[in-house]
């Protein structure tokens, strides 16, 4: 058995596996796929200390320095349940294979929403985004559309608008859902178009960028075409917490709730980056959490009276 088993190998789940072998505890890391998120993702400026480096490069990374130390590797596995225990918590595996562990770190992370329209996934990195923190500044003074109108679209839309030439946010609907003093923002700023009612039904590009995108105009049923150079998808962030439904506290986007130690709502299991409830979804930021819940958990460690 464990003493930690860490679930997911993005960001969050290395530096947790790293924190807790570095105890010279009993360590495992079960993942679906080493890297996480990080694999898709090509241009990173703001890991801090390293200016510049890519997706491939840093998960790379991460997986060398877990080798480092002793910590039992279990990847392409992913686990179906959590089934709690006085002494153990169990992980059971897609493959039937059940893992025992005196306390579980769950970093299991996030998925983008996608819109599902022909050249998406093409070009994606090519101009189709998700990422404005991370990937704004790659668009400076270009031409964005926004696809979405709730409270991230609306905030990409505020952030983007300050960097980028213009920016069109579509809306499905016939209005906005974001907050009253976002959307008041949103209107104020002159270099932004509002278009609501409107069906993104293809990302147009030359075969290596994007360079237009398609909507239909549920109004008038007629399709348009905006020429631009970006497109931020903001539909939705989806937690990879599904496995997790009626054993842990989730919030109602499935994300788990965790408190400052990354302590979750089952004792001795904790939980850390963009699969739980913190504001901010970054490499960075998961990082930091999984140290945190790593040290939370070696230290329900000691204090458990059991052996
Ligand atoms: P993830 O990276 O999502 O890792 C989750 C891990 O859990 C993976 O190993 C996955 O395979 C595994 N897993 C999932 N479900 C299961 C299961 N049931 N069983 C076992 N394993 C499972 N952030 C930045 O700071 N800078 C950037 O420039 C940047 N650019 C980005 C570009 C793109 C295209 C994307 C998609 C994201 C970007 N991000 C960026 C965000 C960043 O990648 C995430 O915030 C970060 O990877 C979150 O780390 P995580 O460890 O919480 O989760």
């Amino acid at each position: 058995a464990f003493d930690v088993l860490v679930v997911g190998g993005g960001p969050a789940g290395a530096a947790a596996a790293i924190y807790a072998a570095r105890k010279g505890i009993r360590t495992g890391v079960l993942a679906e796929r080493f890297g996480g998120q990080v694999l898709d993702t090509m241009a990173i400026e703001n890991f801090i200390s390293v200016k510049a480096t890519d997706g491939p490069k840093l998960a790379a990374g991460l997986e060398q320095h877990v080798r480092e130390y002793e910590v039992d590797i279990m990847n392409l596995q992913r686990a179906e349940a959590l089934i709690p225990g006085e002494r153990f918590h169990e992980v059971r595996t897609a493959s039937g294979a059940v893992l025992k562990a005196k306390s579980v770190i769950v970093a299991t992370g996030a998925r983008w929403r996608e819109m599902n329209v022909p050249g998406e996934r093409e070009y994606r990195g090519q101009g189709v985004a998700y990422c404005p923190h991370c990937d704004g500044p790659l668009f400076k003074g270009k031409r964005v559309a926004v696809i979405g109108g709730g409270n991230s679209g609306v905030e990409a839309a505020i952030d983007l608008a300050g960097i980028v030439g213009h920016v069109t946010l579509l809306e499905f609907a016939d209005a906005l859902r974001a907050d009253a003093v976002l959307q008041k923002k949103l209107y104020s700023l002159a270099n932004v178009t509002v278009i609501k009612q409107a069906q993104t039904t293809e990302v147009h590009g030359d075969g290596g960028k994007v360079n237009a995108l398609s909507y239909k105009d549920r109004a008038s049923g007629e399709t348009k075409r905006i020429e631009l150079e970006g497109v931020f998808v903001q539909i939705g962030l989806l937690p990879n917490t599904d496995w997790l439904k009626g054993t842990l506290a989730l919030s109602k986007h499935g994300e788990i709730e965790i408190d400052a130690r990354g302590q979750t709502s089952l004792p001795g299991v904790f939980a850390a980056g963009d699969a739980t409830t913190v504001p901010f979804k970054q490499i960075i930021i998961a990082m930091g959490a999984g140290a945190t819940a790593s040290l939370g958990a070696f230290d329900h460690l000691i204090r458990s009276s059991l052996p």
